[in-house]
C-alpha cells in the first residue's frame, strides 16, 4: 500500500474514532447544556417575580391570601406562590411531578422561600422536563452533520497535503533510482524539496551513486589497462612460438606441443581482445555515426558465418518483413552483436538444425529475432547468461569463454536496444532485440 494511502487511511480512521466518541457523548453533553440553561432561566424568572412582589406587593398575586398559580397554555411553564410555615426554608432546583388540571407532568422546579411583611412564602417556578429535552435531538443531528462535513473536508485536505508532501519522494525514486543507468552520465541534479528528510535521502543516494560510479570506473579502467597490457606479451609469445615452429631441427613431438601452445595463446588473445572490447564499449570509446539498413547488416553477418553453417549442416533463413535504416549506430559493434547471437545459435544447435532471423515492426517498436532449434537454456540459467564468464556445462565440444552474450548486452545497452530471451530446453532459444 502507498505511504500516501496509509497516511490518509490512518487520518480517516482516527477522525472516525473521534466522531464515534463524540456521537456517544453528545446526548449527555447537550442534556447538561440544556439543564444549565434551564436552571439559569428559572433563577432569572424567580428574581423577576421577587422584584415584582417588592414593587407591587404580594396582594397583587394573593389578594385574599389564597395560593397563586399560573400556567402557560400548554402547561409548559408555571409559577406558584403560597404561604408557608415560618420555620420552613427551601432553596432548591430539582425535577418533580405536579398534577395540573388532572395531568401528571414532570417539571424542573426552582423552589425558593422568602419573607415578606413578616410572613414566610414559598415561590415555585417550573418548566416541563419534556420541553427541555426537545432541542436535544435537532441539535445532535446538526452537530453530527457539521462534524461529518468537517471530517470529509479535513480528510480531503490531508490527502492533498500528503500527496504534495510526498511528491519529492516519488521524484527521487524515479530520477535517482529507476531512470538511472549505471554507469551514470551527467551532473548531479538536486531534487527540489523543503523537507529535510527528503533532502537527506537525495544527498545520501547521490553519495552512494558517486561511490558506485567510482568503483565502476576503477573496474573499467583496470580491465582496460590489464587487457591492453596483456596483449603485447601474448603477441610476443605467439611470434616466438611461430618462429620456433618454423625451425627444422625440432622433433615432431615438440612441434605438436608448440601447436597446442599456439592454440592456447590464441584463446588467451581472444579473451583479452573481448575484454578490451567490452571495456571500450562501456567507456563509450566508440562513436555512433554509421547508418546501415537491417537487411544489409544481417546479410553481412550471414556472409561471414556461412562456412560455420555448412560445417554443421545448419539452415539459416533471414526474413526482413519491414526493412529499417538504422541511424547513428556503430556498424562494427552491431555486426559483432548479431555475429555473436548467430554464432551461439550455431554452437548450441543440433546437427541439421535451423536458425531463423526475422525483422519486423511490433507495437511501435522494431524487433529483430534470432531463433534456433538447438539445445535450449534451462529456465533457472536464463537470468545469468549475460554475466561475464558465465558458461554452463552443456557440451564438451563447444569452445566456450562465457563472453559472447556479455558483449551482446554491452553493445545493446550502448545502443539502448532491449533484449528478451525465451528458451525451451531441448527445443531451442529465441533472442529478441527491441530497437528504440
Ligand atoms: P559461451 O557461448 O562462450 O559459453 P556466451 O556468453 O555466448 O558464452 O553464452 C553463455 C551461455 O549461455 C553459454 O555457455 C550457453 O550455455 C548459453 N547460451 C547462449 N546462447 C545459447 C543458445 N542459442 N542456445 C542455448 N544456449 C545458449
Amino acid at each position: 500500500m502507498r505511504l500516501q494511502t496509509k497516511l490518509t487511511l490512518f487520518n480517516t480512521l482516527s477522525k472516525l474514532v473521534i466522531v464515534v466518541l463524540f456521537v456517544l457523548l453528545l446526548p449527555r453533553l447537550i442534556g447538561n447544556i440544556n439543564l444549565n440553561y434551564t436552571d439559569n432561566r428559572l433563577r432569572k424568572q424567580k428574581d423577576k417575580v421577587l422584584q415584582k412582589i417588592d414593587s407591587l406587593g404580594i396582594e397583587q398575586y394573593m389578594p385574599d391570601g389564597k395560593p397563586y398559580g399560573s400556567y402557560t397554555l400548554l402547561k409548559e411553564e408555571y409559577v406558584g406562590l403560597e404561604e408557608s410555615p415560618p420555620s420552613y426554608h427551601l432553596n432548591t432546583i430539582e425535577n418533580s411531578e405536579r398534577i395540573v388540571e388532572g395531568d401528571t407532568i414532570q417539571y424542573r422546579i426552582l423552589s425558593h422561600t422568602f419573607a415578606h411583611d413578616k410572613k414566610n412564602y414559598l415561590l415555585e417556578v417550573g418548566k416541563s422536563v419534556k420541553t427541555i429535552g426537545e432541542t436535544s435531538s435537532p441539535l445532535q443531528s446538526i452537530a453530527l452533520e457539521v462534524l461529518l462535513g468537517m471530517i470529509f473536508f479535513t480528510v480531503l485536505l490531508d490527502f492533498l497535503y500528503a500527496d504534495y508532501l510526498l511528491r519529492p519522494l516519488g521524484k527521487i525514486i524515479k530520477a535517482k533510482l529507476l531512470d538511472k543507468r549505471f554507469p551514470a552520465a551527467g551532473p548531479y541534479q538536486r531534487i527540489n524539496t523543503s523537507t529535510y528528510d527528503f533532502k537527506y535521502l537525495d544527498e545520501s543516494i547521490h553519495q552512494m551513486i558517486q561511490h558506485i560510479e567510482a568503483t565502476f570506473q576503477k573496474e573499467r579502467e583496470f580491465i582496460s589497462n590489464a587487457s591492453h597490457e596483456l596483449m603485447t606479451p601474448i603477441t610476443i609469445l605467439q611470434n616466438k612460438i611461430e618462429n620456433l615452429s618454423g625451425r627444422e631441427d625440432i622433433s615432431d613431438e615438440l612441434q605438436l606441443k608448440l601447436v597446442e601452445m599456439h592454440k592456447t595463446l590464441n584463446r588467451l588473445k581472444s579473451i583479452t581482445k573481448t575484454l578490451l572490447l567490452i571495456s571500450q564499449i562501456e567507456n563509450e570509446q566508440f562513436l555512433k555515426e554509421d547508418t546501415i539498413s537491417v537487411s544489409e547488416l544481417l546479410n553481412d553477418v550471414s556472409d561471414e558465418i556461412s562456412i560455420r553453417l555448412q560445417d554443421k549442416n545448419i539452415r539459416m533463413n533471414i526474413e526482413v518483413t519491414d526493412d529499417k535504416t538504422l541511424h547513428e549506430v556503430n556498424r562494427f559493434l552491431l555486426f559483432n552483436l548479431f555475429f555473436n547471437l548467430v554464432n551461439n545459435a550455431i554452437k548450441y544447435n543440433k546437427e541439421q538444425g535451423d536458425i531463423a532471423i526475422k525483422a519486423f515492426r511490433e507495437d511501435g517498436s522494431y524487433v529483430i529475432e534470432v531463433s534456433d532449434t538447438g539445445i535450449g537454456i534451462p529456465e533457472e540459467q536464463v537470468p545469468f547468461i549475460f554475466n561475464r564468464f558465465k558458461k554452463f556445462k552443456r557440451s564438451a565440444q563447444q569452445e566456450s569463454f562465457g563472453l559472447g552474450l556479455p558483449i551482446v548486452k554491452s553493445i545493446a545497452d550502448f545502443h539502448k536496444i532491449g533484449i528478451e530471451v525465451s528458451s525451451e530446453l531441448g527445443a531451442g532459444s529465441r533472442f529478441r532485440l527491441i530497437f528504440p
